[in-house]
């Protein structure tokens, strides 16, 4: 599987091998007018996979002048303090509530242990923090001149509390990061990635709104590539969000575990996968991309904190 693929001019996708797999770990690398930028690099364990994308794309490491992060959360953004060791130039873009987190990544590491215990390391490796003054923090409705294009900022919470979306007028093309769910290659199937502690059903419901009045030709996800039927896949992310949310808050009311609700969701929900995929291989790569038990803590926290009055009913 080659590490770069050109997907329009000036534009290409990287393919980060991640634990293994191909196809899960995709940031997006954009140049023009002597500017080169990377939406979403990755974590800290891919950062030699992404070095080596961008040099099969033509560039230098010294070349990127900027880092934009949909969102700060490790799989996008966690190798940002290694990267800037060979990238003098860059300059980060996130939103205002995602760049504390960056400079000081304590209270992050903390929450993000508790979905991933032992696997940190692995999954993650080193956090580096960011230095302040390398941070340029995002509003909603800002506008950036960045290689060559006009990239509009949509604030969109509901995945993370500090999740924007960058639009390409010019192009139609609108990098959704997290909050247009998770979407692998060949694979009809859109998965709602739903991580603790920010999960909130009515400010997604709202981005995916906004989102459609954009009215964008396509999709860029970072797990995984272009959705070209924006409409269709904002509205099955959509319908899953709630389906998942009602059968977890079902299983609440009955007095389940939050394990058993992990195995309940697994077994109402992978049957249709493998369908879909017509290979179990899928299962796997879904995982890496969000997995079951994060999932269920997610939702399981927006229930019982942000919703107490429905879990009682
Ligand atoms: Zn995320």
């Amino acid at each position: 599987m080659t590490a770069v693929q050109k997907l329009s001019a000036d534009l290409w996708q990287c393919n980060l091998p991640f634990q293994g797999e191909d196809e899960i770990i995709g940031p997006y690398l954009l140049a023009g007018n002597k500017e080169l930028a990377i939406i979403d690099p990755g974590p800290t364990t891919t950062v030699p996979a992404l070095l080596d994308a961008l040099r099969e794309a033509g560039f230098q490491p010294e070349e990127v002048t900027h880092i934009l992060g949909t969102h700060i959360h490790l799989d996008h953004m966690g190798g940002t303090g290694t990267l800037l060791e060979s990238m003098p130039k860059a300059q980060i873009y996130v939103h205002r509530k995602g760049a504390p987190h960056l400079v000081d990544p304590t209270k992050f590491i903390a929450s993000a242990t508790r979905i991933y215990q032992d696997q940190m390391q692995e999954l993650w490796g080193e956090i580096k923090p960011v230095p302040q003054e390398r941070i340029h923090t995002l509003d909603d409705g800002e506008i950036l001149t960045v290689a060559g294009r006009r990239l509009e900022v949509h604030y969109t919470p509901g995945h993370a509390i500090h999740h924007v979306v960058f639009f390409d007028v010019h192009s139609g093309a609108l990098f959704a990061g997290d909050i247009a769910g998770v979407h692998l290659p060949n694979v009809n199937y859109v998965r709602p990635p739903t991580p603790p502690p920010d999960l909130d059903l009515d400010d997604w419901f709202n981005s995916l709104d906004k989102m459609k009045r954009l009215y964008p030709d396509l999709l860029y996800l970072a797990h995984f590539g272009a959705v070209r039927n924006p409409t269709q896949h904002i509205e099955r992310l959509r319908e899953k969000l709630i389906t998942w949310g009602n059968f977890i808050l079902g299983a609440v009311r009955d007095g389940k575990s939050e394990a058993e609700i992990t195995q309940m969701l697994k077994a109402h929900t992978e049957p249709e996968v493998v369908r879909l995929a017509g290979s179990k291989d899928i299962l796997k790569k879904l995982e890496l991309a969000t997995n079951y038990s994060m999932t269920v803590q997610g939702y399981l926290r927006y229930w019982k904190k942000k919703q107490p009055d429905s879990v009682l009913s």
